[in-house]
């Protein structure tokens, strides 16, 4: 009961009423974000304008939300409230929060204005009652010019994502939706980043606004770590798929620079048996909310995007972005970035580069003020065994269905001879050939960087050990916990990739005794830490072998397995429109 209270009250103090007091309980926010906590108080009790500047996934729409909720008057009909967003994604995304925010307001409508769907249909809610409208600029923009929605008399402005919307080129909307406003409202500007147009913004159509600002403007979230891989351009897409073979319960969103290289490595992808779609500017606005739809519900695993087909993405949970290509605009990273590390959750930020792009990496880092990791694709052994340790625990937090209860007797019979450990030998060699075929004619892909490859070259040893991250380790800790126990210096430990339930490390060969002897029996709280050498130790720039073609994935379906995890996205009907419309496409061409 105390808890309850005290992190009620957090929302409390910051002035809110009962009504969003509840639905923050049933939202089951626990403690305001920074930004709402700097926001929601001065909203709440000063008629001001404000610059809020903070990254994506920091709560910004309950920082408008809540107080702009608080000072509508819901018994009157009247539009006293408009925000405009970039996209329709976001202005639906917005309008769904909003609505929960309001739900214990009786009377309270928020409805939503975008292009792509019924002119007629918006403008009916509207004419309903609206008090708060949310909308894209370019169709608020035409219902302004058609009469179908009056925002003559609205008190509160809020420009969100407004970085996003300049960088879409939407400043002209911007300026003629405002000159249709009341001179006496407030403006809340909620942005990002704060690029040279924003403070134009700022400064044409606000007065003494307070700024605020949460973390370091320009920054990406706190809670994303950058990576980069150095392949070959002939390899990015082994290496893609190599990425995603390495981390099996991946949820990315993968940006490519083009439309057309968008749709080609989705298209790869799902030949070779991933759960991947393609989201560009050459879809119809139907087949981008299908799209979207099935990422949401992790029908898709790994969403291909442009720039501007990706933004305001929105989805929590996302556990890696990879840049399949490095955007043109550098700036641009910081958005693409942002789409992981949302709501106080960590994420990763892949960049695969060539070598005449490495010394991008070093004009991304001095934007966003953070540095980079420069990291080894995985081998093929190395995926081989992820995937292996995937299947154990997977299969270790399978349910049982008990719909297989009636075949058990004829099963153990077929079986019966075989002991327990046979049994998971044999299960796992199943699975394990299927990996293995596959991988095992791989190559390195890491293109070869004659100094800094030497040292891990010749004299270097790769290790498996038995904790990763469940234990609470990432790469630093994990690298400290070993330099501690097997007593080495920071420079003869390399390499440590923490995986969910294991990891991987390199020492120099020479120290290979003592890591060995050191954990022939250590445990760590009760249990047995386990450390073997990695089939693939150190051993790279090896002979060049047939290039990763297919996928392992995609085999399994050949031996007319379902590719494993989610449902695929789209039926074979939708694969085949897909076909359709690429043909209808290059007859164009
Ligand atoms: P931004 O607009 O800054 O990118 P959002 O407003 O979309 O971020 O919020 C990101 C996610 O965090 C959403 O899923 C939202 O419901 C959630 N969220 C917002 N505020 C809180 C909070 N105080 N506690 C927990 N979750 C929150
Ligand atoms: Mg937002």
């Amino acid at each position: 009961m105390r808890l309850i209270f005290s992190y009620m009250n957090k929302f409390e103090a910051l002035g809110l009423g009962e009504a969003i007091i509840k639905a923050v309980s049933d939202m089951g926010f626990e403690t305001p974000s920074e930004v709402q906590e700097k926001a929601i108080p001065i909203l709440l009790n000063e008629d001001t304008d404000i610059v809020a500047l903070a990254q994506t996934g920091t709560g910004k729409t309950a920082a408008f939300g809540f107080p702009l909720i608080e000072k509508i008057d819901s018994r009157s009909r009247i539009t006293q409230g408009l925000i405009l967003s970039p996209t329709r994604e976001l202005c639906l995304q917005i309008t769904n929060e909003l609505k929960n925010y309001s739900k214990h307001v009786p009377g309270l409508h928020t409805v939503a204005i975008y292009g792509g769907a019924s002119i007629t249909d918006q403008a009916k809610q509207i004419k309903r009652g609206a008090q708060i409208v949310v909308a894209t600029p370019g169709r608020m923009q035409d219902m302004i010019n058609r009469k179908m929605v009056d925002i003559s008399n609205i008190g509160y402005c809020i420009l969100d994502e407004a970085d996003e919307m300049l960088n879409m080129g939407f400043y002209e909307d911007i300026n003629a939706i405002l000159s249709h406003t009341p001179k006496e409202k407030n403006t809340w500007l909620f942005s990002a980043t704060m690029p040279k147009e924003v403070s134009t913004i700022a400064k044409r159509f606000m007065h003494n606004p307070i700024e605020i600002t949460v973390g370091h403007k320009n920054t990406g979230s706190k809670n994303v770590s950058h990576e980069y891989y150095v392949v070959n351009s002939r390899d990015r897409y082994a290496a893609l798929k190599r990425l995603a073979d390495a981390n099996p319960d991946i949820f990315s969103v993968i940006f490519c620079r083009t439309k057309r290289d968008t749709q080609k490595v989705a298209e790869n992808l799902i030949e070779d048996g991933y759960n991947a779609a393609a989201l560009h500017g050459d879809l119809s606005q139907n087949q981008r909310d299908l799209v979207m739809k099935s990422f949401r519900n992790r029908q898709i695993q790994m969403l291909v995007a442009t720039d501007v087909a990706a933004r305001g993405i929105d989805v929590d949970d996302v556990t890696h972005v990879i840049n399949y290509q490095l955007p043109d605009e550098i700036e641009t990273y910081t958005h693409r970035s942002g789409r992981t590390g949302r709501a106080g959750k960590s994420g990763v930020s892949m960049v695969i580069v060539s070598k005449s792009e490495v010394r991008k990496i070093k004009s991304v880092e001095r934007i966003i003020k953070k540095s980079f990791e420069k990291k080894v694709i995985p081998s093929g052994e190395e995926i081989c065994q992820v995937q292996l340790f995937h299947l154990a625990s997977d299969i270790g937090k399978a349910e049982i269905n008990h719909e297989i209860d009636s075949y058990l007797p004829s099963i153990n019979e077929v079986l019966e001879e075989f002991s327990k450990e046979e049994l998971i030998k044999k299960f796992f060699s199943v699975e394990f050939s299927r990996f293995h075929n596959y991988y095992k004619k791989s190559r390195d892909l890491n293109a070869v960087n004659d100094r800094d490859r030497g040292s891990s070259n010749d004299g270097s040893t790769r290790y498996f050990i038995n904790v990763g991250e469940k234990d609470g380790f990432d790469w630093m800790t994990l690298k400290d916990f070993l330099k501690d126990v097997l007593e080495l210096g920071s420079d003869s430990l390399s390499r440590v990739d923490v995986k969910e339930s294991f990891s991987f490390f390199n020492t120099s060969t020479e120290y290979q005794e003592r890591v060995l002897s050191t954990f022939e029996d250590f445990r760590m709280e009760g249990r047995k830490v386990n450390v073997e050498i990695s089939k693939d130790s150190g051993r790279r720039g090896g002979r060049r072998r047939r290039d990763d073609g297919g996928g392992f994935k995609g085999k399994r379906r050949s031996d007319g397995f379902k590719p494993k995890g989610k449902k695929r996205f789209g039926s074979n009907d939708d694969r085949s429109n897909q076909r359709r419309d690429r043909r209808k496409r290059s007859d164009r061409r």
